[in-house]
């Protein structure tokens, strides 16, 4: 930045994940929309090509990705599935916690098993009565010898009936709020923690989401990430870092539905013309054109700023709610052009309107990040 075109070898990123979108993921996208079920074969692939281990450093076995590439990554991905784009996302999302904050044993464990297979973990903040305020969440992790006993349910975790470990967030320190936060690295075969059933959604149905119960659940402290009560500044710093990728999902929603839109407004002929004639559609059509390219710079901003090292929280709120809004008002749009094509399931408008709501959602909804931008320009950032 401010170098508006991407470098060669981010060009050969971006044509090889588009390769994978259209081949691997786009077949079966419909499929998997359709049924929920775990797209098994397309995270293989994924992990063959690098994507789902993709933020794993380099000395602990994966590709060391930037977060400009995963930017670009993301973009394709998303293009190609909203779901199955979530679905690889999370990944990142999970290690990002142990980037930040792991010991270069933790880092060399728990994100060198992603790099030697292809396997996944979970974010887990949100519960039940804590969503957008992460700081009441009242899951209980009790220090009791060499041990953390954690008492709590967790929900909306993303890959979380399939990850082999999470990154949860807990309270070791009630009486200290969102300051008694810590982040404990939970595996899948811990006694005492119970997977719930896969939430049924509206879109990203290949995504899968579960509830978290903790009974008694008994890990080694020696799994905490830094020091007790430093969680919650884990977790913010961790959404700084990962907004880039949400709002890259929501270019490549937006860019899927407006391809669509294009092509079918050039060629459906209504009153003799092709309907794109009409500058009530063709200006659509450019004002869609302009949110995606104005949103991509938004993100690939915020994306450099992280591998800069400069503080990013408003750019990154920025980019994610210009992005993920573009991303709902395009589909919503390209719907509207399909006319009564757009509502059958016959076209992938339907589906690319019903992926993009999410994004206005997760990782912090799109009023929260409102209030995170308001805090910024308040303090002059
Ligand atoms: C499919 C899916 C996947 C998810 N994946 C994960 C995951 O992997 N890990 C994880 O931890 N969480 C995950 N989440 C949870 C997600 O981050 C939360 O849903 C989100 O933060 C909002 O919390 P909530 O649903 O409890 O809504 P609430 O916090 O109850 O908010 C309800 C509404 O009120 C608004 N609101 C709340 N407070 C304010 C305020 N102060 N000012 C203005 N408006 C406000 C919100 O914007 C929203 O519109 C996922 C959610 C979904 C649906």
């Amino acid at each position: 930045m401010p170098d508006f075109g991407l470098s060669p070898e981010q060009k050969e990123t971006k044509e090889r994940a588009h390769q994978f979108a259209e081949k691997i993921m786009r077949p079966v996208a419909r499929k998997y929309d359709e049924t929920g079920e775990w797209a098994v074969d397309v995270y293989k692939a994924a992990w063959d090509y690098g994507y789902l281990q993709a933020l794993v450093p380099e000395d602990c076995g994966g590709p060391g990705a930037s977060q400009m590439e995963e930017a670009i990554v993301c973009e394709e991905l998303s293009w190609g599935c909203g779901g199955l784009y979530t679905s690889i996302m999370a990944n990142g999302l999970a290690m990002t916690p142990v980037l930040i904050a792991g010991s270069p044993e933790q880092k060399k464990k728990w994100l060198g098993m992603i790099a030697e297979e292809p396997k996944f973990a979970a974010f887990s903040l949100s519960e039940p009565n804590a969503g957008s305020d992460a700081g009441a969440m009242s899951c209980r992790a009790e220090k009791k010898g060499d041990k953390y006993v954690i008492n709590g349910t967790k929900c909306y975790c993303t890959n979380g009936g399939y990850a082999d470990w999470y990154a949860l967030f807990c309270s070791t320190d009630p009486s200290k709020g969102a300051r008694g936060t810590s982040c404990i690295i939970v595996p899948r075969n811990t006694p005492g923690l119970v997977v719930g059933k896969a939430l049924d959604k509206m879109g990203q149905r290949a995504s899968n989401q579960v509830e978290l119960y903790f009974n008694d659940a008994e890990v080694p402290a020696e799994n905490i990430l830094g020091k007790e009560g430093m969680g919650f500044v884990i977790a913010m710093k961790t959404l700084d870092q990962t907004r880039a990728a949400v709002a890259a999902g929501g270019v490549g929603v937006a860019r899927a539905a407006f391809e669509i839109a294009l092509e079918y407004a050039k060629t459906r002929i209504q009153f003799g013309q092709p309907i794109f004639a009409n500058q009530a559609i063709s200006f659509m059509l450019a004002d869609m054109a302009k949110k995606i390219e104005a949103a991509r710079l938004l993100t690939w901003q915020a994306a450099w700023m992280t591998d800069n090292g400069i503080k990013n929280s408003k750019q990154s709120a920025i980019a994610k709610t210009f992005a993920t809004d573009t991303a709902m008002e395009v589909t919503t749009d390209a719907v509207q052009i399909l006319g009564g094509n757009g509502y059958s399931r016959d076209y992938l408008v339907e589906k690319c309107m019903r992926d993009a709501k999410l994004l206005q959602i997760y990782e912090g909804t799109n009023q929260i990040q409102r209030l995170v931008i308001a805090k910024e320009i308040q303090q002059g950032n």
